[in-house]
Protein backbone atom coordinates (compact mmCIF):
# COMPACT_ATOMS: atom_id res chain seq x y z
CA UNK A 1 0.00 0.00 0.00
CA UNK A 2 1.34 3.68 -1.00
CA UNK A 3 0.75 5.61 1.73
CA UNK A 4 3.64 7.72 1.54
CA UNK A 5 6.51 8.36 3.28
CA UNK A 6 6.25 6.86 6.64
CA UNK A 7 6.17 8.42 10.48
CA UNK A 8 9.09 6.13 12.01
CA UNK A 9 11.30 6.70 8.73
CA UNK A 10 10.48 10.74 9.72
CA UNK A 11 10.88 10.26 13.22
CA UNK A 12 14.63 8.64 12.41
CA UNK A 13 15.74 11.64 10.41
CA UNK A 14 14.80 13.97 12.88
CA UNK A 15 16.24 11.57 15.59
CA UNK A 16 19.45 12.12 13.61
CA UNK A 17 19.72 15.80 13.17
CA UNK A 18 18.65 16.40 16.57
CA UNK A 19 21.98 14.39 17.58
CA UNK A 20 24.41 16.36 15.34
CA UNK A 21 22.84 19.38 16.53
CA UNK A 22 20.87 20.53 12.98
CA UNK A 23 18.80 23.13 13.76
CA UNK A 24 14.86 22.18 13.32
CA UNK A 25 11.92 23.97 14.21
CA UNK A 26 9.13 21.25 13.75
CA UNK A 27 6.25 23.84 13.72
CA UNK A 28 7.37 25.72 11.01
CA UNK A 29 9.30 22.45 9.20
CA UNK A 30 7.89 22.17 5.32
CA UNK A 31 7.02 18.83 4.26
CA UNK A 32 6.70 17.43 0.59
CA UNK A 33 3.51 15.88 0.12
CA UNK A 34 3.17 12.16 -0.52
CA UNK A 35 3.32 10.69 -3.91
CA UNK A 36 2.01 7.29 -4.94
CA UNK A 37 3.76 5.71 -7.51
CA UNK A 38 0.71 3.64 -9.17
CA UNK A 39 -0.66 5.78 -12.15
CA UNK A 40 -4.09 7.90 -11.79
CA UNK A 41 -6.82 5.28 -12.60
CA UNK A 42 -4.89 2.14 -13.30
CA UNK A 43 -7.22 -0.15 -14.32
CA UNK A 44 -4.52 -3.03 -13.72
CA UNK A 45 -4.27 -1.69 -10.46
CA UNK A 46 -6.26 -5.19 -7.76
CA UNK A 47 -9.79 -5.24 -7.12
CA UNK A 48 -10.28 -4.69 -3.79
CA UNK A 49 -11.58 -7.48 -2.21
CA UNK A 50 -15.55 -7.99 -1.87
CA UNK A 51 -16.51 -7.68 1.81
CA UNK A 52 -20.25 -8.55 2.98
CA UNK A 53 -20.95 -5.95 5.04
CA UNK A 54 -24.70 -7.36 6.00
CA UNK A 55 -27.88 -5.50 5.57
CA UNK A 56 -28.65 -2.00 6.17
CA UNK A 57 -29.96 -0.63 9.35
CA UNK A 58 -32.42 2.09 10.42
CA UNK A 59 -30.94 5.57 10.69
CA UNK A 60 -29.48 6.12 14.35
CA UNK A 61 -29.72 9.14 16.39
CA UNK A 62 -26.74 11.53 15.77
CA UNK A 63 -25.09 11.92 18.63
CA UNK A 64 -26.03 15.73 20.96
CA UNK A 65 -23.23 17.13 19.88
CA UNK A 66 -23.61 16.77 15.48
CA UNK A 67 -24.48 19.28 13.68
CA UNK A 68 -27.70 18.10 11.50
CA UNK A 69 -27.02 18.76 7.91
CA UNK A 70 -30.04 16.88 6.58
CA UNK A 71 -32.40 15.06 8.74
CA UNK A 72 -34.84 14.16 5.98
CA UNK A 73 -36.83 16.69 5.75
CA UNK A 74 -34.14 20.23 5.90
CA UNK A 75 -32.22 21.60 3.15
CA UNK A 76 -31.63 24.67 4.90
CA UNK A 77 -27.92 23.78 5.36
CA UNK A 78 -27.39 23.11 1.95
CA UNK A 79 -27.14 25.67 -1.13
CA UNK A 80 -26.31 25.51 -4.79
CA UNK A 81 -23.05 25.36 -5.86
CA UNK A 82 -23.47 28.07 -8.01
CA UNK A 83 -24.46 30.45 -4.92
CA UNK A 84 -28.38 29.66 -5.75
CA UNK A 85 -30.42 27.98 -3.40
CA UNK A 86 -30.90 24.11 -3.36
CA UNK A 87 -32.32 22.64 -5.89
CA UNK A 88 -32.11 19.14 -5.75
CA UNK A 89 -34.78 17.10 -4.14
CA UNK A 90 -36.39 16.59 -1.15
CA UNK A 91 -38.55 13.76 -0.88
CA UNK A 92 -39.53 11.47 1.65
CA UNK A 93 -36.85 11.33 4.51
CA UNK A 94 -33.71 12.04 1.60
CA UNK A 95 -32.38 14.25 -0.71
CA UNK A 96 -31.83 13.36 -4.22
CA UNK A 97 -29.29 14.56 -6.52
CA UNK A 98 -30.77 16.07 -9.74
CA UNK A 99 -28.81 15.61 -12.72
CA UNK A 100 -27.25 18.99 -14.39
CA UNK A 101 -28.95 21.13 -11.43
CA UNK A 102 -25.19 21.20 -10.64
CA UNK A 103 -23.61 20.18 -6.98
CA UNK A 104 -24.10 21.42 -3.82
CA UNK A 105 -22.46 22.84 -0.35
CA UNK A 106 -22.97 23.20 3.19
CA UNK A 107 -23.72 26.35 3.98
CA UNK A 108 -21.39 26.42 6.81
CA UNK A 109 -17.32 25.92 6.58
CA UNK A 110 -15.42 23.31 8.45
CA UNK A 111 -11.90 21.65 8.53
CA UNK A 112 -11.07 18.83 10.54
CA UNK A 113 -14.43 16.78 11.17
CA UNK A 114 -16.39 13.59 11.49
CA UNK A 115 -18.82 13.17 8.77
CA UNK A 116 -21.73 10.14 9.05
CA UNK A 117 -23.54 10.44 5.88
CA UNK A 118 -25.77 8.09 4.29
CA UNK A 119 -26.99 6.92 0.61
CA UNK A 120 -28.52 4.99 -1.76
CA UNK A 121 -27.71 4.58 -5.52
CA UNK A 122 -30.28 4.06 -8.09
CA UNK A 123 -32.00 0.89 -8.86
CA UNK A 124 -32.49 -0.77 -10.98
CA UNK A 125 -28.94 -0.24 -12.07
CA UNK A 126 -28.42 1.94 -15.40
CA UNK A 127 -24.56 2.50 -16.76
CA UNK A 128 -21.63 1.28 -16.00
CA UNK A 129 -18.15 1.83 -14.49
CA UNK A 130 -18.01 5.27 -13.23
CA UNK A 131 -21.94 5.85 -15.06
CA UNK A 132 -23.37 4.07 -12.42
CA UNK A 133 -24.45 5.79 -9.28
CA UNK A 134 -21.70 8.26 -9.13
CA UNK A 135 -21.76 11.27 -6.70
CA UNK A 136 -19.08 12.33 -4.15
CA UNK A 137 -18.63 13.78 -1.14
CA UNK A 138 -15.99 16.76 -1.11
CA UNK A 139 -14.22 17.99 1.82
CA UNK A 140 -13.37 21.68 1.51
CA UNK A 141 -14.80 21.47 -1.25
CA UNK A 142 -11.95 19.52 -3.01
CA UNK A 143 -10.89 16.39 -1.18
CA UNK A 144 -13.62 13.47 -2.30
CA UNK A 145 -14.13 10.77 -0.63
CA UNK A 146 -16.41 8.75 -4.08
CA UNK A 147 -19.56 7.77 -4.26
CA UNK A 148 -20.17 4.86 -6.48
CA UNK A 149 -22.37 1.85 -7.14
CA UNK A 150 -19.47 -0.35 -7.07
CA UNK A 151 -21.84 -3.40 -6.40
CA UNK A 152 -20.76 -5.86 -8.97
CA UNK A 153 -19.44 -2.78 -11.27
CA UNK A 154 -15.62 -2.81 -11.49
CA UNK A 155 -13.77 0.43 -12.19
CA UNK A 156 -10.77 1.62 -11.54
CA UNK A 157 -10.22 0.81 -8.33
CA UNK A 158 -8.88 5.12 -6.83
CA UNK A 159 -12.38 5.56 -8.62
CA UNK A 160 -15.22 3.00 -7.14
CA UNK A 161 -16.89 3.79 -4.19
CA UNK A 162 -15.44 5.02 -0.53
CA UNK A 163 -12.05 5.46 -3.07
CA UNK A 164 -10.37 8.64 -2.26
CA UNK A 165 -10.44 9.77 -5.79
CA UNK A 166 -8.06 9.68 -7.95
CA UNK A 167 -5.31 8.32 -5.35
CA UNK A 168 -6.36 5.57 -2.90
CA UNK A 169 -8.45 2.28 -3.65
CA UNK A 170 -10.60 1.29 -0.61
CA UNK A 171 -9.03 -1.60 1.40
CA UNK A 172 -12.12 -3.59 0.71
CA UNK A 173 -15.36 -3.27 -1.31
CA UNK A 174 -18.04 -3.18 1.23
CA UNK A 175 -21.29 -2.29 -0.86
CA UNK A 176 -24.40 -3.10 -0.99
CA UNK A 177 -26.47 -3.18 -3.71
CA UNK A 178 -28.36 -0.43 -5.74
CA UNK A 179 -31.11 1.03 -4.07
CA UNK A 180 -29.88 -0.40 0.00
CA UNK A 181 -29.02 2.03 2.22
CA UNK A 182 -25.06 2.40 2.78
CA UNK A 183 -23.03 4.29 5.37
CA UNK A 184 -20.12 6.21 5.33
CA UNK A 185 -18.57 7.30 8.66
CA UNK A 186 -15.34 9.61 7.94
CA UNK A 187 -12.80 11.95 9.91
CA UNK A 188 -11.14 14.10 8.00
CA UNK A 189 -8.25 16.13 9.19
CA UNK A 190 -7.62 19.34 7.24
CA UNK A 191 -3.87 20.07 5.45
CA UNK A 192 -1.97 22.26 7.73
CA UNK A 193 -0.04 25.06 6.08
CA UNK A 194 2.87 27.15 7.63
CA UNK A 195 2.28 31.14 6.75
CA UNK A 196 4.36 31.02 3.91
CA UNK A 197 1.67 28.60 2.32
CA UNK A 198 4.32 25.39 2.29
CA UNK A 199 2.64 22.18 3.45
CA UNK A 200 3.28 20.85 6.86
CA UNK A 201 0.93 17.89 7.34
CA UNK A 202 -1.09 16.59 4.31
CA UNK A 203 -4.86 15.94 4.59
CA UNK A 204 -5.88 12.77 6.05
CA UNK A 205 -8.91 10.56 5.72
CA UNK A 206 -10.29 7.77 6.93
CA UNK A 207 -13.54 6.04 6.20
CA UNK A 208 -15.86 3.45 7.59
CA UNK A 209 -18.24 1.77 4.87
CA UNK A 210 -20.76 0.35 6.19
CA UNK A 211 -19.33 -0.15 9.20
CA UNK A 212 -16.15 -1.68 7.58
CA UNK A 213 -12.39 0.05 7.26
CA UNK A 214 -11.54 1.52 3.65
CA UNK A 215 -9.45 4.07 4.08
CA UNK A 216 -7.01 4.27 7.51
CA UNK A 217 -5.42 7.48 7.68
CA UNK A 218 -4.98 7.81 4.18
CA UNK A 219 -2.50 10.75 3.61
CA UNK A 220 -3.50 12.64 0.06
CA UNK A 221 -0.43 13.90 -2.67
CA UNK A 222 -3.14 16.89 -2.75
CA UNK A 223 -6.58 17.88 -3.72
CA UNK A 224 -8.27 15.24 -6.03
CA UNK A 225 -8.88 15.23 -9.50
CA UNK A 226 -9.63 13.40 -12.56
CA UNK A 227 -7.01 11.93 -14.45
CA UNK A 228 -4.24 14.24 -12.72
CA UNK A 229 -3.04 14.91 -8.91
CA UNK A 230 -3.38 18.58 -8.40
CA UNK A 231 -0.67 19.96 -6.13
CA UNK A 232 -2.06 21.23 -2.77
CA UNK A 233 -2.87 25.00 -2.76
CA UNK A 234 -2.65 26.82 0.58
CA UNK A 235 -6.83 27.64 1.68
CA UNK A 236 -8.54 28.47 4.46
CA UNK A 237 -8.91 26.55 7.37
CA UNK A 238 -12.85 26.36 7.32
CA UNK A 239 -14.31 25.55 3.97
CA UNK A 240 -17.75 24.02 2.69
CA UNK A 241 -18.54 20.20 2.19
CA UNK A 242 -19.61 19.83 -1.06
CA UNK A 243 -22.13 16.89 -2.86
CA UNK A 244 -21.80 16.19 -6.23
CA UNK A 245 -24.09 16.06 -9.10
CA UNK A 246 -22.80 13.11 -12.03
CA UNK A 247 -26.24 13.07 -13.58
CA UNK A 248 -27.32 10.15 -11.54
CA UNK A 249 -30.19 10.30 -8.60
CA UNK A 250 -28.05 9.46 -5.89
CA UNK A 251 -29.66 9.79 -2.51
CA UNK A 252 -28.74 10.95 0.77
CA UNK A 253 -30.04 10.92 3.74
CA UNK A 254 -29.32 11.22 8.28
CA UNK A 255 -26.39 13.79 7.57
CA UNK A 256 -24.39 14.87 10.42
CA UNK A 257 -21.10 16.40 11.35
CA UNK A 258 -18.98 16.70 14.59
CA UNK A 259 -17.03 19.77 14.15
CA UNK A 260 -13.59 18.73 15.02
CA UNK A 261 -11.77 22.03 15.11
CA UNK A 262 -13.51 23.46 18.48
MG1 LIG B 1 -17.79 11.14 -7.92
Amino acid sequence: MERGPGTRGIMAVVTVLGLFGASYRCDAQASTAPTISWTIHDTTRAQPPAVDPGPSVPAARPPSDAIILFDGRDGSEWRSQNGQPLRWKIESGYLESVGGTGGISTVRGFGDAQLHIEWAAPTPATGVGQARGNSGVFFMGQYEVQVLDSYRNPTYPDGQAAAIYGQYPPLVNASRPPGEWQTYDIIFRRPRFNERGELLEPARITVLHNGVLVQDGAALTGPTSHRRRPPYAMHAERLPIGLQDHDSPVRFRNVWVRDLER
